[in-house]
């Protein structure tokens, strides 16, 4: 009997985190982790797809809005055609010509696109019975090409070119699907760093992450260069002088103060400079690569694979920072970690939040499997915050991501949660 997609069932979820200063940086000083989250629903009520926008509150309630705003793309469509052809999925989403006008391609309407997708994928994979990452990395190079829309690409990557690069790692797939089960993938925490943590508060967690077997954490800056410094000094000296510590802006800075304030920060060594500047700067991240001596990181605020397009043509970046949602989901992913292949720089997904490390984890592990074949360099955010809200939370362990064995994207949130969390009527709010 063939299905069809019923409806987008929304919900504008939010956890009180701000209370806490967890997540607290130079630019978020009281986020409130939300999600806007969607339920692809079907004829069948067994099967459905989970997929979610991670915002930090206020305007949560919009970016749901959005996401409902896609229900006629969707609702009474055929669910065999709607995931046969995800690539032609995508297109009909990003390219509806009336919503088109609200980006194109970039903002609130685009990263609803995404959440949609995502959930699209999620069912794709529950129905493949795999875990979303193995979904991809046993697709062959030809489908996962149709998946990217290669326009406005073509003069950095063509799809001859991605073919290439796929079928380059073709061969070594099953024995990096082995060292994934064996190994995970490696992480790094960012939980001792946020800005509004006491010295005491930053120099615990920077000891727990060395006992938990990270090698890298991450620091908060930009607030007040003494601060940063001093904060820096605790952190080294409480993880040692081998561990990375890699330091984080949220695009605090003009492209003159980065610079200063960088070449300040250097005696410490932090292993990058993560969003120096504003995300849209693409020639200020080049200028500032240029002049200091710490490696340039960004992607979480980057749009679409465009804006990644010109960070890689114009040398601006060493390490590139993808989001789950902030672009248009799976397929957008998939075309940014072929241009990070094609121009040889490592992927280093930003997680956290609510749900992103449940995400992008299943991105990374497919980028080693299928199209990087490495994971020199290569490190995903771990964040220690509301994984319990999750049906199959991330398991980290050593410092490095387990493998998600069961079927889907990992993206959904507990029955029970989506009713005590729903803003402004469940429990947590309306009490
Ligand atoms: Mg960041």
């Amino acid at each position: 009997m063939s299905l069809n997609i019923t409806e987008l069932d929304c919900a504008d979820l939010r956890f009180p985190t701000s209370t806490e200063s967890d997540g607290s940086d130079a630019m978020n000083p009281d986020p409130d982790y939300s999600a806007a989250y969607v339920i692809v629903r079907t004829s069948d009520p067994e099967q459905n797809g989970h997929g979610f926008v991670f915002t930090i509150g206020r305007g949560n309630e919009v970016q749901t809005a959005a996401i409902r705003a896609l229900e006629p793309h969707l609702v009474g469509m055929d669910l065999e055609t709607v995931l046969g052809d995800m690539g032609e999925t995508w297109r009909r989403l990003v390219h509806d010509s009336q919503l088109r006008w609200l980006g194109p391609e970039k903002g609130v309407m685009h990263m609803a696109i995404g959440a949609v997708v995502n959930a699209l994928w999620d069912l794709k994979a529950r129905r493949a019975g795999l875990p979303l990452w193995q979904l991809l990395a046993e697709m062959s190079p030809e489908e996962l090409v149709d998946l990217v829309d290669f326009r406005y690409l073509t003069d950095a990557l063509t799809r001859d070119e991605a073919l290439e690069i796929l079928a380059k790692a073709e061969p070594g797939r099953q024995h990096r699907i082995d060292q994934l089960r064996n190994n995970g993938f490696p992480a790094y925490t960012t939980t001792p760093g946020w800005l509004g943590y006491s010295d005491e508060k930053l120099a615990q967690l920077s000891r727990e992450a060395v006992v938990d077997g990270f090698t890298q954490i991450k620091l908060k800056v930009g607030a007040n260069l003494a601060d940063d410094q001093r904060r820096m000094g605790i952190a080294r000296a409480a993880v040692g002088p081998d561990l990375r510590i890699a330091v984080d802006a949220n695009q605090r800075w003009d492209v003159p103060e980065a610079i200063e304030w960088m070449t300040a920060l250097a005696p410490h060594e932090p292993y990058w400079i993560e969003e120096p500047t504003s995300p849209d700067d693409i020639l200020g991240h080049a200028s500032i690569r240029r002049a200091i001596s710490t490696p340039v990181a960004t992607g979480e605020h980057v749009h679409n694979r465009v804006m990644f397009k010109q960070l890689l043509q114009s040398q601006a970046v060493d390490f590139v920072q993808i989001d789950a949602t902030r672009v248009a989901g799976v397929n957008e992913n998939v075309a940014i970690l072929l241009l990070a292949a094609k121009y040889g720089k490592p992927v280093c997904p930003h997680a956290g939040g609510v749900g992103l490390c449940e995400l992008v984890q299943h991105l990374s592990m497919f980028d080693f499997v299928a199209v990087s074949g490495s994971v020199e360099d290569r490190v995903i955010e771990y964040v220690d915050h509301l994984h319990e809200h999750f049906a199959t939370p991330v398991v980290v362990r050593d410092g490095s991501y387990v493998a998600p064995t069961t079927p889907g994207s990992s993206a959904e949130i507990l029955p029970l949660t989506r009713e005590r969390f729903r803003f402004p009527d469940g429990e947590v709010w309306s009490g």
